[in-house]
């Protein structure tokens, strides 16, 4: 190279939310090495720091302006580790969600600088059976799939209905053309059985993106999606970025999943990214789930989504019988029936599960003289009393306190802990039955490495008796011995004050529950409540989804909730409450002065979660049906206002949770 027409310039975007590109020049000696420039990381200063970039174009001209063009320092890759398409996906993410293009290149691409292999996940010592024959129902889905109209496809159907057969069926097809496949999964980790049986069918050609892959693991994997070797990509919400040349289909499994949606910027939609894709390239895209969204159920109706319904539990089994126990005017936090029939259970030798979603000893410490309840310092939430350390912890910010004996406010002695969580559930067992062996799941006792693996197989092999656990137990597991589920506690999520919360509760209950009866006949589900009229508790407990999606899609009508209606919503935090107040209402102000016609702003108001980390938090909610207009003033007034020091601003599209 070297020539008159060598690239001597690059357009790099930086991983900061700045809504900007910068140039940079190449210095000669890294003129001499390189093919190509675009597409690679390099690292440049910036702001005096040094920082990494990624270079989206290259230009043999100086751009045009007067100022000063530095150069960069090192170049990181010595191929392209992305092109066009990922380029365009990044622009087309950084506009929907308002952020830059760097933050979403930051988020796609792998982090790691030298390629190593990823450890080996699983023996394959694990037989499987023969090919199964596919029911009727799964041979329409399947040609549904696969058709020629491409359009998008809902498998709506129980736990146990086949829906994974589907996908792997329809994975197999377009394999077969040469085609890649994304699989997307919920949480990487409680889907072996899934990336074991697509090993066992496709090979190498899967690629496997699970949390404990390290960033040069994942950069070796980065890398051999885009020669082409791996095909395949199974993984959690970021495996929608997968580099695949040409890619054939999507898979969504568990749809309605709020682990889709980034909770940090870019705070994308693994399935709008999805749908954007499979647009763009002309593939299929095919979702899954017994729970769907609310927002899927709407474009079923639609017509937008085509929905397949699977009707049948293909490995046998039927549908457990569902009870619902009143809690009001029991003592302690296991019912007199939730007792009686864990006492039968075990007396079959069979197992249990009890379901909690919400980890510690129990809720929060309150005066039952004066009402006090024991606050976290930095966040507007209770503090939860965790009996293994003996503290009061902040499930937010991690502050601790120790637990007091008289209250704080009053001085009364009338003090207790109130309310429900993993560890007390699991003394309250213990003390109920000693004879049986009892384990629990939940974030706090499996942060130890393989710690979840090690309790999971204990309770597979019959080992453990009771399974106790947070949302974690919900997912995709499936055992054998397992007669009995105990949801302890339906209305921990039903009281968040968040429009999906009802949502959120019936797919809960209802995927617990599908975890019971899946293998025997006299599964057994119990469902502890403080509200059995609540209609997400009482038609999940009736396994009425149809009745359940009709009245929330209603009440989302009427609330002028989505999907009746698109929101974005608009936060401001600092630790400066007056400094956020002021943000956020110069910022409503501005907006409402043009505000077109058919839009709203809600707020602006404290959020529900008003101090996060010593935080103050105020939010404003801009709705409205024409996305667009949405978009473009938002865009408008986000550049033109910046968030004055000590302040920052989130700006969240299509939020999944307003607290
Ligand atoms: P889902 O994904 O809907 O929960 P799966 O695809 O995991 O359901 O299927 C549940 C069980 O039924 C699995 O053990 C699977 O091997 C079995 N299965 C799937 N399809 C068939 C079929 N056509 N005939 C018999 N068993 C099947
Ligand atoms: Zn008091
Ligand atoms: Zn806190």
């Amino acid at each position: 190279m070297g020539t008159d027409l060598a690239v001597r310039y690059v357009e790099i975007a930086l991983n900061l939310p700045i809504d900007k590109t910068f140039s940079y020049s190449v210095p000669d000696d890294l003129l001499t090495h390189l093919e190509t420039l675009t597409g690679c990381r390099v690292e440049v200063n910036f702001r005096n720091r040094k920082t990494v970039g990624y270079i989206i174009n290259t230009a043999v001209e100086r751009p045009e302006g007067d100022y000063e063009i530095k150069k960069i320092l090192r170049v990181l890759d010595e191929k392209p580790l992305f092109g066009n398409p990922e380029t365009d996906l990044a622009e087309w993410i950084a506009r929907r969600y308002f952020c830059s293009i760097g933050e979403v290149l930051g988020t796609m691409l792998p982090g790691g600088k030298k390629e190593s292999t990823p450890p080996a996940l699983f023996s394959d010592e694990d037989e499987y059976s023969a090919d199964i024959q596919l029911s009727d129902e799964q041979e329409f889905a399947l040609e549904a799939v696969l058709d020629e109209s491409r359009s998008a496809v809902y498998l709506y159907g129980i736990t146990g209905s086949g829906k994974t057969e589907v996908y792997l069926r329809a994975a197999a097809s377009v394999l077969e053309k040469g085609e890649g496949v994304i699989y997307l999964v919920p949480e990487i980790s409680l889907t072996h059985q899934i990336v074991k049986e697509a090993r066992r069918r496709f090979g190498k050609t899967v690629s496997v993106w699970h949390s404990k892959i390290t960033p040069s693991q994942r950069l070796a994997e980065w890398r051999r999606i885009r020669t082409g070797e791996a095909r395949m990509v199974i993984g959690a919400r970021s495996a929608v970025f997968a580099p695949l040349s040409k890619t054939g289909l999507i898979i969504i499994d568990e749809e309605h999943e709020g682990s889709y949606k980034s909770g940090s910027s870019p705070r994308y939609h693994a399935r709008q990214v999805a749908f954007y894709r499979s647009a763009r390239d002309k593939g299929r895209l095919i979702m899954g789930s017994a729970t769907p969204s609310v927002e899927a159920v709407q474009l079923m109706q639609e017509g937008k989504l085509r929905e397949l319904r699977l009707t049948r539990r293909l490995a046998g089994g039927s549908p457990p019988e569902i009870q619902i126990i009143n809690m009001a005017g029991q003592k302690g936090t296991i019912s007199r029936e939730l007792t009686a029939e864990l006492k039968s259970t075990l007396g079959m030798k069979r197992q249990a599960i009890l379901f909690l979603n919400r980890r510690g000893y129990s809720y929060f410490f309150h005066c039952k003289s004066c009402g006090y309840e024991m606050k976290c310092r930095n966040c507007s939430v209770s503090l939860t009393f965790h009996k293994n350390r003996n503290r009061m912890l902040c499930h937010y910010c991690g502050y601790q306190s120790d637990p007091v004996q008289v209250c704080p406010e009053c001085g009364s002695l009338d003090v207790g802990y109130s309310g429900y969580g993993t560890e007390g559930i699991e003394d309250e067992i213990k003390t109920l039955f000693p004879e049986s062996s009892v384990e629990r799941i939940d974030t706090d006792t499996v942060s130890r490495k393989g710690s979840m693996e090690q309790i999971l197989n204990r309770f597979h092999k019959g080992e453990t008796d009771i399974l106790l656990g947070t949302q974690m137990v919900a997912k995709g597991l499936n055992f054998p011995g397992v007669r009995l589920v105990g949801i302890v506690m339906a209305d921990t999520t039903l009281l968040l004050p968040d429009f999906r919360s009802a949502e959120r509760t019936f797919s809960l209950l209802t995927q617990v529950a599908g975890r019971a009866g899946r293998f025997h006949p006299d599964g057994r589900v119990l469902i502890q409540t403080f509200h059995p009229q609540a209609s997400a508790v009482y038609l999940a407990a009736q396994n009425d989804p149809e009745e359940f999606y009709r009245r929330e899609l209603e009440t989302r009508r009427m609330l002028k909730f989505p999907p009746a209606s698109r929101l974005i919503r608009i936060l401001f935090r600092g630790k400066d409450r007056h400094k956020v107040t002021r943000a956020a209402e110069d910022f409503s102000t501005a907006i409402l002065r043009d505000l077109p016609n058919g839009l709203e702003l809600l707020g602006p108001g404290e959020a529900p979660l008003s101090v996060i980390s010593g935080n103050f938090r105020m939010h404003m909610i801009l709705r409205g049906s024409d996305v667009k207009a949405m978009h473009s003033i938002l865009l408008f007034y986000s550049r033109k206002l910046d968030p004055p020091g000590g302040t920052y601003r989130e700006i969240d599209a299509d939020p999944v949770s307003l607290l």
